[in-house]
Order: structure tokens, then C-alpha cells, then sequence
């Protein structure tokens, strides 16, 4: 990374795109790339023949990540120092965004991943829910009835009764993660994937330090250490966000004291090209 790059990536929002390959039935189909990365923080149209056009050609994010990239330097690159960040008592959020099939879910659940064995050690309870049309339902828990909200003088809003487990070791965590991929997708089978419009939000509650022999120099603020969460996100019907359920859960995380990794997701394909360009337009308004 160059000294622009890096400073980049100690602002508040940091907003990235990631293009995805070309998959076997865009190429059975002979659908065809739109889109190219010319450098780390530039995506080009590639198809425009000299034609005018209304839309811009090329765009500017503070990380453009190609085809060819992996998911462990999307990690690295985009959303890793903001993930970390939670243990210096920063409300962090990683969120991707994009089209159905653009990679959302393959690029979160490697960042989760990824973000868990570096930060599991400061983990003390884990919880999870889903927001679908509205209803906020519990990742770890069997029963689907819908849980309230509730706002509390010192912890802002709440979600009632939602289950938060006590973490033995890591594997007991990601563990749990793969009990809410297994929930959610049952919940996709009866709602007709329901994932193109949910949104999944893990919530991490890191340890108070005040109590801890650890030493470390991340920690040495001693701040409470509070949350990070990993949103699948997307638009979600006529409910705007800022009335929305999702809006209200993430509230501390998107206020003042807050930092938030944006990775916006791209089908290659010209068969999506408006999406894409929605996308696109998505992520330079983010910034
Ligand atoms: P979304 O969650 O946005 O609907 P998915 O993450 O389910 O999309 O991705 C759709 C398909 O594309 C999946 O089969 C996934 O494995 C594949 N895919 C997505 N991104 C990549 C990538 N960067 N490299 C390789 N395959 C990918
Ligand atoms: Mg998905």
C-alpha cells in the first residue's frame, strides 16, 4: 500500500469494491466482463467502444480488489484494522453490499473468519440474529417467534431475550457461527431464500480488560471493550433504513465513536451491468 492508501485506511468509512470471477453459467451463456481493475483503487468500464455515455467510465474507491484477489487480502486490505479496532473500545462494522450472487455471503463468512482468529482471545459471548421484513429473529435459537427491541438507558437498543453464549474456546465459536449459517438456511428453504432479503448480524462482546492479565499493547487503553458486528446487508423493500430495525440494532455502531468497513461486492457479468452500476453508485455516495 502507498502512504494514500494507508492513510485511508484510518478514516471513519472505508469504502472498497470487490469484483468477483465470471461463474460456469455467465460463461456457459456467453455473458461477458463489463468490468477490469486497472490498479488497487481504480475500476474501469472496459465496454465503452468511445460512446458517450451518461455514466462515468471509472471509479475511485480506497481499495479496488480484482477477480484474482483472495479473500484473506480483502481482509487484510479492508476490513481488518476496522475489525481490530473493537479492542481499542471503537464500535466497528464490516459490511457487504451488493446484487444477489455478487459475493456477499463468500467474501463476509471468510472475513468472519479471518476476524475471529484474530480478535477470538478477547471474546467473551456471542449472539446472532437475522432481520427479515422486519422481524428479528434469533440465530441461535430454534424458536423462530420474532423478538422485541427494547431501548435501554445504558446500552441503547436492546434485543429481548436473545440468546448470548459464553464462549469455552474457539472452536465453540465457530461452532456457533456454523449453527447460524445451518439456521439460516433452513429459514431459506421455507421463506424462499430468504438471504437476498435478510439481513445477518453477528454481535461480538468483547472482555473488560479491567479484570484481565492479558497484556497487550492494543489493549492498553483499557476502554470497555465493546462490539463488533458483521452485516449482510442489502435493501430491504420500502422500509428505509434509517426507521428500520437494522438501523436501530446498529445505532452505536454507526454513531460518533464508530468506524465501518464497506465491501461493496460486483458480478463481473454484462448481464448485471445495471446493477452494477447501481452498486457503484451505492459505494461513491458511501464515502
Ligand atoms: P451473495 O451472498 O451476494 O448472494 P454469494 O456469496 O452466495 O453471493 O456468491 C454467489 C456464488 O459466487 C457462490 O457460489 C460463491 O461461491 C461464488 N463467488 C462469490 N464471490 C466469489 C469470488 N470472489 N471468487 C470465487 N467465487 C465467488
Ligand atoms: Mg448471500
Amino acid at each position: 500500500l502507498n502512504a494514500q492508501e494507508s492513510d485511508a485506511r484510518h478514516e471513519k468509512i472505508l469504502v472498497s469494491v470487490r469484483l468477483r470471477p465470471l461463474n460456469d453459467k455467465e460463461i456457459q451463456s456467453n455473458d461477458f466482463s463489463d468490468w477490469e481493475s486497472i490498479n488497487h483503487t481504480t475500476i474501469l468500464f472496459k465496454n465503452c467502444l468511445g460512446e458517450r455515455s451518461m455514466y462515468p467510465n471509472a471509479y475511485t474507491f480506497d481499495r479496488v480488489f480484482g477477480y484474482d484477489e483472495s479473500t484473506r487480502k480483502v481482509y487484510e486490505e479492508s476490513a481488518k484494522e476496522i475489525a481490530l479496532s473493537v479492542l481499542n473500545g471503537i464500535n466497528s462494522s464490516v459490511f457487504a453490499y451488493g446484487q444477489t450472487s455478487s459475493g456477499k455471503t463468500f467474501t463476509m463468512s471468510g472475513i468472519t473468519q479471518y476476524a475471529v482468529a484474530d480478535i477470538y482471545d478477547y471474546i467473551e459471548q456471542f449472539s446472532a440474529i437475522e432481520i427479515y421484513n422486519e422481524l428479528v429473529r434469533d440465530l441461535l435459537s430454534v424458536d423462530t417467534t420474532p423478538l422485541r427491541l427494547l431501548d435501554d438507558p445504558e446500552r441503547g437498543t436492546v434485543v429481548e431475550k436473545l440468546t448470548e453464549e459464553t464462549l469455552r474456546d474457539k472452536s465453540h465459536l465457530l461452532e456457533l457461527i456454523a449453527v447460524c449459517e445451518a439456521q439460516r438456511q433452513t429459514g431459506e428453504t421455507t421463506l424462499n431464500e430468504t438471504s437476498s432479503r435478510s439481513h445477518q448480524i453477528l454481535r461480538l462482546n468483547f472482555v473488560d480488560l479491567a479484570g484481565s492479565e492479558r497484556t497487550s499493547q492494543t489493549l492498553a487503553s483499557g476502554a470497555r471493550l465493546k462490539e463488533g458486528s458483521h452485516i449482510n446487508r442489502r435493501r430491504n423493500g420500502h422500509i428505509p433504513y434509517r426507521d428500520s430495525k437494522l438501523t436501530r440494532i446498529l445505532q452505536n455502531s454507526l454513531g460518533g465513536n464508530a468506524r465501518t468497513a464497506i465491501i461493496c461486492t460486483m458480478s463481473p457479468a454484462h448481464s448485471h451491468l445495471e446493477q452494477s452500476r447501481n452498486t457503484l453508485l451505492f459505494a461513491s455516495c458511501a464515502k
